[in-house]
């Protein structure tokens, strides 16, 4: 009798069978399991584009559960509440899920935790989708690093747990309880640009990334040390936008290229430095929260930084025509694709905070409203670093010349052509695309002659050096 009492699983970011603890939990109780989806308060602040990817993560891991006899039992509300009726329509007597860092996700999942004790209900939380969980990583002299290459050579020969093999079946509850319609809030999004040019770009669910983490592995990983400053090449994984879903988890990339790195493949190491910077983010985040929202160095405040971001150079700068080809190029690419190249980030980001003078914090939403793979972590350490205000951030004086850095990483043109179509004779496709994802209102065509620059490199550069001596850095 006892093995027909279910247990709920909630399913956060951790859209995926293999290597999800709660899960394997769940399926080795020997109970049926039942998959819940809330979309519950947390859900409202998304920006448009996560919101949109992470819907369509959630419809296209119902279709996989039911391969799996199972499915996505989907709820709107408050997740403390539909947790509670869940449990009292279905008599669970448990209740797992896997840990989410964001601070405020930290605090929900408490009080959910100590009501639901409270009711005698099983409540087990496990490692969420991070190789090392932030408390576990600790200086000699105690607290979280501040400075990542400590951080990297701590961790790097730490074991990671293996990873958890995917269920070939869950077995269902006799009847399901009732769901909210799970399609029709998925096809509910807010955005404001072509989804029909976005969407050719997306890479939906565990398997795509598994595809993708093996084609990267085979294909790109000896090229990736050299190639992956280079905007134009597709020269890294890609798989920035699944883990961000959780279609597949840090640690079953962390195995698969710790043991390329043993058998010593060339890019190997790099790569997976690169994964341990998503660590960082989240040890940073976990840490010291005010990372996601306040100058992480204090003696940033005050700063004068334009604070409008209606201002029409932050619109330039949003709309990708502040005449500065790296930054149009890169604030398109965001446009039409979701991603957008790693150097692309730092120069746009570097452009809005220091040649703009605009607060990192303008940049930092307009990323979270428009990027697939938007991550609160990597997110604000990223435009932290950038801006300067950030801990390990490049120091303020270091001022990105981003016509230099467009010669010295796109040297044959082509992201500058893949993306900005006026004033050439035939341009690109994907430049062009870029005109069918932009609201009409933006007032941009391909024909229109390409605009001088609204702040120049050289000009830009002097203003925040002479802003930064004002201020006695
Ligand atoms: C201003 C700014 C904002 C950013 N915002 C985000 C964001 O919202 N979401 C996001 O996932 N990344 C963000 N990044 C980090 C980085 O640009 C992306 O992770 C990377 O471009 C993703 O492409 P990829 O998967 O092909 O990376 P690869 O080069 O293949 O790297 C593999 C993985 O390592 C991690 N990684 C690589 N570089 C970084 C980095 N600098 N910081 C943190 N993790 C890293 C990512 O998880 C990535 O998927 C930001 C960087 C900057 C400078």
């Amino acid at each position: 009798m006892g093995d027909n009492i279910p247990v709920l699983v909630w399913l956060r970011r951790d859209l995926r069978l293999g290597d999800n603890p709660a899960l394997a939990a769940a399926v080795a109780s020997g109970r049926p399991v039942i998959p819940v989806f809330i979309a519950d308060e947390m859900m409202q602040d998304l920006g448009a584009a996560p919101d949109w990817r992470l819907k369509l993560g959630v419809a296209h891991f119902d279709r996989v559960l039911r391969q799996v006899g199972s499915r996505v039992l989907f709820r709107i509300g408050s997740a403390r509440q539909i947790l509670q009726q869940l449990v009292a329509e279905t008599g669970a007597t448990g209740i797992y899920w896997n840990r989410a860092y964001h601070p405020d996700e930290i605090t929900r999942d408490t009080n959910i935790k100590s009501d639901l004790k409270a009711l005698g209900i099983e409540v087990k939380s496990f490692p969420g989708n991070l190789c090392f969980e932030p408390w576990t990583v600790a200086k000699g002299s105690g607290g979280g690093y501040r400075v990542f290459t400590p951080f990297w050579r701590s961790v790097r020969q730490l074991s990671v747990a293996a990873s958890a093999p995917a269920p070939a079946q869950l077995r269902s509850p006799q009847d399901w309880p009732k769901a909210d319609d799970l399609q029709l809030w998925a096809a509910r999004h807010r955005m404001g640009r072509g989804v029909s040019v976005v969407r050719p770009y997306l890479s939906l669910g565990e398997q795509a990334a598994w595809e993708r983490l093996e084609t990267f592995c085979d294909d790109g990983l000896s090229g990736y040390s050299a190639g992956r400053d280079i905007p134009s090449r597709p020269a890294t994984s890609g798989l920035s936008e699944a883990l961000a879903c959780g279609e597949i988890s840090a640690r079953q990339i962390w195995h698969r290229g710790r043991a390329l790195w043993q058998d010593g493949a060339v890019g190997a190491e790099t790569f997976l430095k690169q994964l341990v910077w998503r660590e960082f983010a989240y040890h940073l985040m976990f840490h010291e929260p005010h990372i996601l929202t306040r100058n992480w160095r204090q003696e940033w405040d005050g700063f004068p930084w334009n604070q409008d971001d209606q201002h029409p150079d932050v619109i330039a700068w949003k709309q990708g025509r502040t005449g500065i080809a790296f930054v149009d190029a890169a604030m398109r690419e965001m446009y039409v694709t979701g991603r957008m190249h790693n150097r692309g980030r730092m120069i746009v980001a570097s452009y809005l905070s220091k040649h703009l003078m605009t607060d990192w914090r303008i940049g930092q939403r307009w990323f979270a409203d428009c990027l697939t793979d938007w991550d609160p972590a990597s997110n604000a350490m990223g435009w932290q670093w950038a801006a300067g205000s950030g801990p390990d951030a490049a120091p303020y004086f270091r001022v990105f010349n981003p016509e230099l850095q467009l010669k010295k990483f796109d040297p044959d043109g082509r992201y500058r052509r893949g993306w900005i179509a006026e004033g050439q004779a035939e341009p690109s496709e994907t430049a062009l695309s870029y005109f069918d994802a932009i609201p009409k209102s933006w007032n941009m065509r391909a024909g229109n002659p390409y605009p001088t620059p609204i702040v120049s490199a050289a000009k830009g550069r002097e203003r925040a050096l002479a802003a930064y001596q004002n201020r006695g850095f």
